[in-house]
């Protein structure tokens, strides 16, 4: 089969379910010798809305999806949940193999900066420069000291926002995978390493993986095989960019109008996109 991931119908809720709710209540009220559960505790939970709502997508191996929506929307839920740490309350997902994830805020441990990109795997040459080339990693290396083997610790180099995404991009490359997660990993470039890192690493580089890509930027929605786009946990649309256009059309009139939406940086896009998902949904 070609088919990397599947979701059927899938939704999810980050809170408890009632029933494992209900006899968490009961073991701890045992425990506290009180036999009777509290309803008070047991009603503010009852109405848990979920984060995720009959979503389902299929995508092909080596082939990109562009996951984009408000905020708050659920798109780093539902990266969390193909990697297994939010298990859907309906519907059915299915994949196989190797995930490599970089997460919103890669976590940095002490060691050198290559170790933090190389995260335990071995020292590949060839592997290594390709990836730190396609992160636009190469000049920040050139003008440290120790170049990618100053330390990352207490009286070290502190990375700037900019410099620990591309590390956390480079370190979630870097890794042999069969499936590829980035959650927004431009938030914090500019729009000239956006655009460079996109083209070299997430479309060049990485062209033969299959990826999701967190972002909200248009062109990359264009580039991207599927598109994904998310307003409170629901799907608004799923499709090609084409099919955007067709079914959605004043959505994507309203951001196409926009001269300068691609070009401001990945914050303020996000929250034009929530306005305009916020705005249409309501016209609907
Ligand atoms: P943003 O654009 O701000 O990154 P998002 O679309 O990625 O948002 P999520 O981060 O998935 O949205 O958040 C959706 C909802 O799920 C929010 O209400 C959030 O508080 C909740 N949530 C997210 N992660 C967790 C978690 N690990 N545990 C509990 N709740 C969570």
């Amino acid at each position: 089969t070609t088919t990397e991931l599947e979701l059927v119908n899938v939704s999810a809720s980050w809170d408890e379910g009632i029933g494992e709710l209900f006899e968490k209540i009961k073991q701890e009220n045992k425990a506290n010798g009180q036999p009777n559960c509290d309803a008070s505790l047991f009603f503010t939970n009852l109405y848990i809305t979920p984060v995720l709502k009959n979503i389902s997508l299929y995508l092909e191996k080596g082939k990109m999806l562009a996951v984009a929506g408000s905020t708050g929307s659920g798109k780093s839920s539902l990266l969390m949940m193909i990697l297994g740490e939010l298990v859907p309350s309906e519907g059915k997902i299915r994949h196989s193999g190797r995930i490599s994830f970089s997460p919103q805020t890669p976590w940095i441990m002490p060691g050198t900066i290559r170790d933090a990109i190389l995260f335990g795997l071995t020292y590949d040459e060839y592997r290594y420069t390709s990836v730190i080339k396609a992160c636009q990693l190469e000049e920040d290396f050139a003008l440290l000291p120790e170049k990618d083997k100053t330390l990352l610790v207490e009286g070290g180099v502190t990375l700037s926002g900019g410099q620990r995404a591309r590390l956390g991009l480079a370190r979630a490359v870097y890794k042999d995978a069969d499936l590829y997660l980035l959650d927004a990993p431009f938030t914090h470039l500019d729009i000239v390493t956006e655009k460079e890192i996109f083209e070299k690493c997430v479309c060049k580089l990485m062209a033969s993986k299959t990826r999701i890509v967190v972002t909200s930027k248009l062109e990359h929605l264009k580039r991207a095989d599927k598109i994904l786009l998310l307003h409170n946990g629901d799907c608004y649309f799923y499709g090609t960019f084409s099919e955007l256009q067709a079914q959605r059309p004043d959505f994507s009139s309203l951001l196409l109008g926009m001269e300068a939406y691609d070009n401001i940086n990945a914050e303020r896009r996000s929250s034009i996109l929530t306005e305009t998902l916020r705005r249409v949904s309501v016209d609907e």
